[in-house]
This record gives structure tokens, C-alpha cells and sequence, in this order.
């Protein structure tokens, strides 16, 4: 099983790896009138959930101009395409199962390729500042008197949902929807989320991370009062090709993904907006109970 950033297309070692390139031309997409990357500079981007027609125009210029890319697991090699043939990529995501690189190691990298005068893009899954790390990065950044730009992306909490049909907000249904990271739910440590003032104060609960640690908050949030047979959708590879949408209820939450054998990277909702996915369907593969 991969990683919960969906790490498993990518290479097994705990080392900064390095791609090697292919020869192909540069894209040609005309972006007049956006910013110049200037050397020493780090522009941290945001790739969105995948689609790379998802792209902001400021991070396709960003990835036209790089002279380095440091990106995560999640980004898609379509993306990665869309830089220049002399551009380097590497990667710094998780591999298989292994814990990721240090937070740091990959802070001092980005310090130090900016150093060296190259104009440093680092790539990241959805948005940087969405359970991304991308503020540490920032911090970091600033701390050693590297200029950065922030490029925001399409978040997977957002958008990933918006492809399955399942708005986050619905003018009947939520006037409010909360995003959580699930990846320490239930574990011993320290409970880090009130899921009892959570499962109480919103109607619509969007978990990132949540794969791994689903029947624990799925019980989390019963024990809180949340109904055994409130909506739930499993949204994996969302924006992808291979995107599938699972529905179910919160009672049967487990259960439905060992079923359906479904896979991180996964966004789940839970929260009656589900309901509107039945209707509101446009894209990919579709699965009921
Ligand atoms: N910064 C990212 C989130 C990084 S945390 C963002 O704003 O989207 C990684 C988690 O994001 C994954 O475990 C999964 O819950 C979610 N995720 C990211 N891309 C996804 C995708 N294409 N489909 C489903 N979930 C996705």
C-alpha cells in the first residue's frame, strides 16, 4: 500500500534522488506579462490535485523558467513535463513506506540551491500552504534571507471534491465545512483534534490524510454524536484519470475501503453535500456501497 501522499510511483530510497531527463521540446505557452524568476530566488508552488490543466498560469511560468525543481510525491510526471529539458528535477517526497526526508534536509536544500543562484521552484501536491509544510518552508526561507514567492494551488480538499460532483459548500446543505488532517487520529499519542467539538460544530468534515486512520475517526466521530448512517464519499486519485469515487455511510466507512481496496492519496467527505455527488457527477469511475 502507498504512503499516504501516494508516494508509491516513485523511487525507493531514502536519498534526495535525482531524475535523469529526456530530450523534448520546450511547451510553448505564451504567459506575457507574468513575473521573471530571478536567480537566488524560491517560488513555492502549488501544483494542484494532479489534472495539470488545474495549473495556475503563475506555476506554469514558474515551471517554464526553473532552473531546479524540488518536488513531492504527489506531483504527477505530466506536470514534471511542463518543465525545461536543461531544468533539475528532484524529487523529495516520501518512498515506499520509509519515512520521508527530514523537514530540514529538504529546508537546507532549497536554501542552498538558492544560494548557488538558481531559481529554485519547489512543487508541491495541491496548495503549499494546505497541510502542505509549505509555511515551515517559508519560515525557513525568510530566516536565511532567501527571497520566495508564494503560488497558491488548487487544494485536493477543494477541487479533488469539485471532481467528483461534491460541492464543499451547498446553499441548503453547510454554511460552514471544516478540513482536517486525519494522519494522527486515534493513535496513542496525544489526540491533537477536539473530534468531539468538530463532529458537533460543522456539518461537512473534509480529512486529508485520513486513509490510514479511517475507523478510528469514523468511530471518533460517532462516539461524538455524528450518525451511523451520515454520507460519506472516499474520492482517491482525484482529478486523475484513475479517479474513483466511493459513497457510503461513516458505520460502513472501513469497511468500504478495504472492499473497494481503495489507495491514498484519498480525500474523504463526510457530510449530506455527499448526497449532491449522485446528481452532480461528471468525471471518472463512480462506486455505491
Ligand atoms: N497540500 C495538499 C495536501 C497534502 S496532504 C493539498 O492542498 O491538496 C496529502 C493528502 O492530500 C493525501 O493524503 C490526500 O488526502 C490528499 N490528496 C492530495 N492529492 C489528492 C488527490 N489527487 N486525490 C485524493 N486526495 C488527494
Amino acid at each position: 500500500m502507498a504512503d499516504e501522499d501516494g508516494s508509491k510511483t516513485h523511487p525507493k530510497k531514502q536519498e534526495i534522488v535525482r531524475l535523469e531527463r529526456t530530450d523534448r521540446p520546450a511547451p510553448e505557452i505564451s504567459l506575457h506579462g507574468l513575473p521573471e524568476f530571478l536567480p537566488g530566488w524560491v517560488w513555492l508552488t502549488g501544483a494542484g490535485p494532479g489534472d495539470p490543466g488545474l495549473l495556475t498560469l503563475h506555476a506554469v511560468n514558474a515551471l517554464q523558467q526553473a532552473d531546479c525543481v524540488v518536488y513531492d510525491a504527489l506531483v504527477s510526471e505530466d506536470i514534471l513535463s511542463l518543465t525545461r529539458t536543461e531544468a533539475e528535477l528532484v524529487y523529495s517526497g516520501k518512498r515506499g513506506g520509509k519515512p520521508s526526508l527530514r523537514q530540514e534536509d529538504i529546508s537546507r536544500q532549497l536554501v542552498s540551491l538558492a544560494q548557488e543562484k538558481k531559481r529554485v521552484l519547489r512543487l508541491k501536491g495541491g496548495d503549499p500552504f494546505v497541510f502542505g509544510r509549505g509555511g515551515e518552508e517559508a519560515q525557513v526561507l525568510v530566516q536565511a534571507q532567501i527571497p520566495f514567492r508564494l503560488i497558491p494551488g488548487i487544494s485536493a480538499g477543494v477541487g479533488g471534491l469539485g471532481y467528483a460532483g461534491i460541492p464543499v459548500t451547498h446553499r441548503e446543505v453547510n454554511h460552514a465545512v471544516t478540513f482536517v488532517t486525519g494522519h494522527l487520529a486515534g493513535k496513542d499519542a496525544p489526540e491533537l483534534l477536539d473530534w468531539g467539538a468538530i463532529a458537533k460544530a460543522t456539518p461537512v468534515i473534509v480529512i486529508y490524510m485520513g486513509m490510514s486512520r479511517l475507523e478510528a475517526i469514523a468511530d471518533l466521530l460517532m462516539e461524538a454524536g455524528r450518525d451511523r448512517g451520515e454520507k460519506i464519499a472516499i474520492v482517491t486519485q482525484a482529478t486523475m484519470p484513475e479517479q474513483r469515487v466511493v459513497t457510503g455511510t461513516l458505520g460502513s466507512a472501513a469497511a468500504l475501503a478495504a472492499k473497494h481496496n481503495l489507495q491514498p492519496p484519498s480525500i474523504i467527505v463526510i457530510g449530506d453535500v455527499v448526497d449532491l455527488h449522485g446528481e452532480l457527477s461528471w468525471f471518472g469511475t463512480a462506486f455505491e456501497g
